[in-house]
C-alpha cells in the first residue's frame, strides 16, 4: 500500500518518521510519493525511517513566514537511506552540516506538520 500523505502526516505527530521504498530500484525517500522519482516506478512500498540522522544541507531563513519567529534554520536531514527536510533546532548553536540530530517533535504550519529535529547530545 502506498503512503498517504494523511497517514505519514499523522505518524508524524506521534513521533514516527514513514517514507517510502521503490520495490523496483531500491530508492528511499521520507516524504510520501505515489510514483518513485528516480525510475518512475508504481511499486512504493510504506517503510520506517529511523529518526536518528545526520544533517546532509542547512539553511538559515532570515525572514520567516507569518506566524513563525526566526530566524530559524531548516534543511535536509540523512535518515539512513533516505533524507527528509525539516526544522533544525541546535540548542543555541547553529545546527551544522554533518551533525547527528534526533526526531524531537513536529512543527506546525497551515495544518500541515513538518519534522523537527535537533541536535544530539553525546556523553549522556
Ligand atoms: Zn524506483
Amino acid at each position: 500500500m502506498s503512503l498517504t500523505h494523511e497517514a505519514w502526516a499523522d505518524a508524524l505527530r506521534d513521533g514516527d518518521l514513514l517514507g517510502v521504498a521503490c520495490a523496483d530500484c531500491g530508492a528511499t525517500y521520507g516524504t510520501p510519493f505515489a510514483v518513485c522519482n528516480d525510475c518512475g516506478g508504481r511499486d512504493v512500498e510504506t517503510t520506517d525511517l529511523p529518526t536518528e540522522g545526520e544533517v546532509y544541507t542547512e539553511t538559515t531563513i532570515q525572514v520567516p513566514p507569518v506566524d513563525f519567529e526566526g530566524p530559524y534554520q531548516v534543511g535536509m536531514v540523512q535518515v539512513g537511506s533516505a533524507r527528509v527536510t525539516a526544522r533544525l533546532e541546535g540548542d543555541g548553536e547553529a545546527v551544522e552540516i554533518g551533525d547527528r540530530v534526533v526526531l524531537d517533535g513536529v512543527v506546525e504550519s497551515g495544518g500541515e506538520p513538518a519534522p523537527v529535529f535537533r541536535t544530539a547530545t553525546d556523553g549522556e
